[in-house]
């Protein structure tokens, strides 16, 4: 029928949608009538006309129902992606996850009966798209950074944004810039119809919370239109655990095996956390149900290998969740999902339904997550051998962007591994936690999509109640702010401050990150750029960004390939982010028992002043930081353990915590930069005396902004220069803080000379300001290391060779020049 032409319409009047149908496509019969069956077929018509008369379009349907495999095929029949037609750039279509964008692409492909190049995909690293590609699928990453360098996304036609429920960072921002750009190719195109054409986005999620994109009027000054694909859901029953356990790994094994054993047929899938749980649960499982002929084909393969020593070297599995792999927030509780809470019915409820001979029936186990090669992960979508049960042991790619045929059964562990940080030291993390109620929900629905199924919590309903939130924060709110704008920025994203966020961060908050990074020189600080909010990042900003960890440390580990000093910095970070792995004198005070003899506690006191002692001559007094290192040193040195600790009076967490971050830090390092052998070597041999005085000046390049200077020296008053015995009441003046501060009697440096300039780690306040965490430094690195903060003064007399100027605002650090004068430092000119 005749269509209504809205105002903002991308065709004109006189084209009608249907005359754009152009591209033949031949499928097999099979092939059409199980599209056919997808709720999301029902719709096409509407769908194809709403993305042709609008600008942005959001798609709404539950998992499963065909959107990620089906529109870009509506698109393609209607001469997207066609050289010669009205839209002839490409169809992109982003995940969140590699996973999904290849299997997906793999998927589209088969059913146009075309494959790749025509089907392509482009992740990270791998891709196989040409000159010839219609549809490609990528990861949300892949396309923000070709936005890096065409931010008017000439070659494409309409960007499908997929699983934007997830909200992930990456899908978050795109939205945000996408929302832009929309606007600036399409205002081309109607100035100058010949040369271009038009830019649609459609943006796709599971069914909920959609106001968080429709309205918001940041985003999308006008409400974009809606389109609802029904869901096809079958009752699914939820059984909750009794209790809950710890040890979810074992209890999914059973859960598996029970269901197995005890009822009909139908796949089974477990929600697990991560890669190296999903291999050793596979491996036990096959071992004993997997069919003979399978386990031949189980052999270990390199790849496997590497991921277990990775494991070994501290559990990681950075890759795995680098692109999104997190919480997705999902739908309310299903009204088709009963819930059976345990008190009544019990763990046991479902399970009288038959009983299966184990002997007689074998499992088909497969593994599915991130980094499994691409054939592998496809191998969930082929039908398990005759008489076989499939049993698909996932991470959460299989809650919404994987739907696998024929389960009936789900056992969800409730937890998933979620990007965390930690605000005091800016550490970013991937921890195991529980999943939100939403996603539960998801997971639970995997159980209904072929007929009624059933879903085993590991958890129990007091746990889902009071410890799930209702649905998952976007990941954004879940990020060190300093390292969302440096990833903006690293996309060539420079106008953080009013950029249409679907979720904002907090605004003061992203001004003191830009500034911060400014002082870093991780941003390219110029009086006008500044000012507008619009700083760059600079080349070392740009490495910066690929680590993460606060950035200060990241600018530690950018400039600390010198000299060898890199397994040194790494050390020192970790310790750092750890927090402090010294017992103090105050609570070895408290552990020394009064029924002691006084001999024995003279003799503990002893033992603690002569470990003190020796961690502290390393560097012979010149930094806190070295004191620490010299205590991992050591404890590597002795193998680790707890008599070590015992004896030398410190935290053994705290070392193992060390330990295991330094193996995190040197991996990542390792994956970046492979040229570079960042290989984890637990044990470090002592630094040479040029490698002490490069760490002290790269600790200085990474706390550039937390400088103190001997009062005297400041003020350049009649005592400056003087000589001083002891650190004992001799007033320091920090940039940023007011009242005098003081070195900390637990410093190494306080029996000594107190130095003339110094950087702190920390300001505790007690009876008055104290600085933590020293180390001493050089004037004149100061001109090196923080030259954009610094000003230069004419040279003073001799022995004052540097002032500095009372603040005007707290953390207003070191002068930056077009902040005007009097703040911060001031330097000799040299
Ligand atoms: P949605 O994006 O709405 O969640 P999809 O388009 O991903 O839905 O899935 C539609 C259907 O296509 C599902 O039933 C799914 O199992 C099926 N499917 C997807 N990929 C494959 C594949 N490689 N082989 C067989 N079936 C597949
Ligand atoms: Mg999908």
């Amino acid at each position: 029928g005749k269509v209504e032409m809205p105002t903002n319409a991308l065709v004109q009047e006189s084209d009608d949608p249907n005359v754009l149908r152009s591209v033949e496509v031949s499928r097999t019969e099979e092939l059409q009538t199980s599209r056919m069956l997808l709720p999301v077929t029902e719709l096409e018509q509407e769908i194809v006309e709403t993305v042709l008369l609008n600008p942005i379009t959001v798609i709404c349907g539950e998992t499963g129902s065909g959107k990620t495999t089906q529109l870009p095929q509506f698109l393609f029949e209607r001469a997207f992606g066609t050289k010669g037609s009205l839209n002839p750039g490409i169809v992109a279509i982003t995940q969140p996850r590699r996973v999904a964008a290849v299997s997906m692409a793999n998927r589209v492909g088969a059913e146009l009966g075309v494959g790749s190049p025509k089907v392509a995909y482009k992740i990270r690293y791998d891709g196989n798209t040409s000159p010839e590609t219609a549809i490609k699928f990528m990861t949300d990453g892949v396309l923000l950074r070709e936005l890096a360098n065409d931010f008017l996304l000439s070659k494409y036609s309409v960007v499908i944004v997929d699983e934007a429920h997830e909200r992930s960072v990456n899908t978050d921002i795109l939205i945000g810039v996408l929302s832009r750009v929309v606007t600036l190719r399409n205002n081309r195109w109607k100035e100058n119809l010949q040369s271009t054409s038009p830019l649609r986005l459609v943006i796709m999620s599971a069914t909920l919370r959609v106001s968080d994109f429709t309205e918001n009027k940041t985003l999308f000054q006008q409400q974009p239109p809606v389109v609802n694909v029904a869901a096809r859901q079958h009752p699914v029953t939820i059984h909750f655990a009794k209790k809950t356990s710890n040890d979810y790994l074992d209890e999914a094994m059973a859960k598996t095996i029970k269901i197995h054993k005890k009822l009909p047929p139908g796949g089974i899938l477990v929600f697990l956390t991560g890669q190296a749980e999903i291999e050793s649960v596979v491996k036990k499982l096959n071992q004993r149900f997997g069919a003979k002929d399978h386990l031949k084909s189980q052999k270990p393969k390199a790849r496997e290998s590497k991921a277990n020593s990775n494991a070994a070297n501290g559990d990681i599995e950075i890759e795995e969740v680098d692109l999104g792999d997190t919480i997705p927030p999902t739908p309310e509780l299903d009204e088709d999902l009963k819930e059976v809470d345990s008190e009544d019915s019990g763990d046991e409820s479902g399970f009288e339904e038959a009983t299966i001979d184990e002997n007689s029936s074998p499992m088909h186990v497969l593994p599915l997550y991130s980094l499994l090669p691409s054939d592998k992960q496809l191998q969930v979508f082929e039908p398990a051998p005759e008489g076989a049960r499939l049993v698909v042991v996932a991470t959460n790619v299989a809650e919404t962007s994987l739907t696998i045929p024929g389960i009936r059964y789900v056992i969800d562990s409730g937890r998933a591994k979620e990007r965390s940080y930690n605000p005091q030291n800016g550490m970013q993390s991937f921890n195991v936690s529980w999943i939100s109620k939403a996603s539960a929900a998801q997971r639970a629905g995997r159980a209904g999509r072929t007929g009624p199924g059933h879903t085993y919590r590991l958890y129990s309903s007091a746990v889902f109640e009071n410890h799930f939130e209702h649905f998952a924060k976007p990941e954004i709110l879940r990020m060190p702010i300093e390292g969302v704008v440096l990833q903006m920025k690293s996309m060539n994203l420079d106008v953080v401050n009013n950029f249409p966020f679907p979720t904002p961060p907090n605004a003061v908050g992203l001004s003191m990150a830009e500034k911060m990074l400014s002082n870093l020189g991780a941003l390219s600080n110029t009086a006008l750029t500044h000012s507008q909010g619009k700083s760059q990042i600079t080349e070392l900003g740009r490495s910066m960004s690929l680590f993460p960890v606060a950035p200060r440390f990241a600018k530690m580990l950018v400039t600390g390939f010198q000299h060898g000093c890199l397994p040194y910095i790494i050390a020192i970070v970790s310790a750092l982010s750890v927090g402090d792995p010294f017992i103090h004198e105050e609570a070895l005070k408290n552990s020394l028992n009064d029924d002691d003899s006084e001999d024995a506690r003279q003799a503990i006191r002893k033992a603690y002043f002569k470990s003190q002692q020796k961690f502290a001559s390393l560097g012979d007094h010149t930094s806190d930081l070295f004191k620490v290192l010299s205590a991992v040193g050591a404890y590597e040195y002795a193998g680790g353990g707890e008599s070590f600790c015992r004896a030398n009076f410190l935290r053994l967490k705290a070392m193992e915590e060390i330990h295991k971050l330094r193996a995190q830090i040197s991996y990542l390092i390792q994956s970046t930069y492979p040229s570079i052998n960042a290989h984890f070597v637990p044990k470090l041999s002592p630094p040479s005396e040029t490698q002490l005085k490069v760490i002290r000046q790269l600790i200085t390049a990474g706390f550039i902004e937390q400088v103190a200077v001997r009062k005297d020296l400041a003020e350049e008053n009649e005592n400056a220069g003087k000589k001083f015995q002891s650190c004992r009441g001799i007033a320091y003046k920090a940039i940023g803080i007011e009242e005098d501060v003081f070195i900390h009697p637990s410093s190494t440096l306080f029996s000594g000379e107190p130095p003339g300039y110094i950087t702190f780690t920390e300001v505790v306040s007690t009876s008055q300001p104290y600085l933590k965490g020293l180390t001493v430094i050089d004037v004149s690195w100061l001109h090196k290391l923080g030259k954009s903060m610094c000003r230069f003064s004419k040279p003073v007399q001799a022995p004052a060779n540097a002032s500095l100027q009372k603040s005007e605002s707290r953390r207003e650090v070191i002068v930056e020049p077009h902040f005007g004068p009097g703040r911060g430092i001031k330097l000799p000119a040299v």
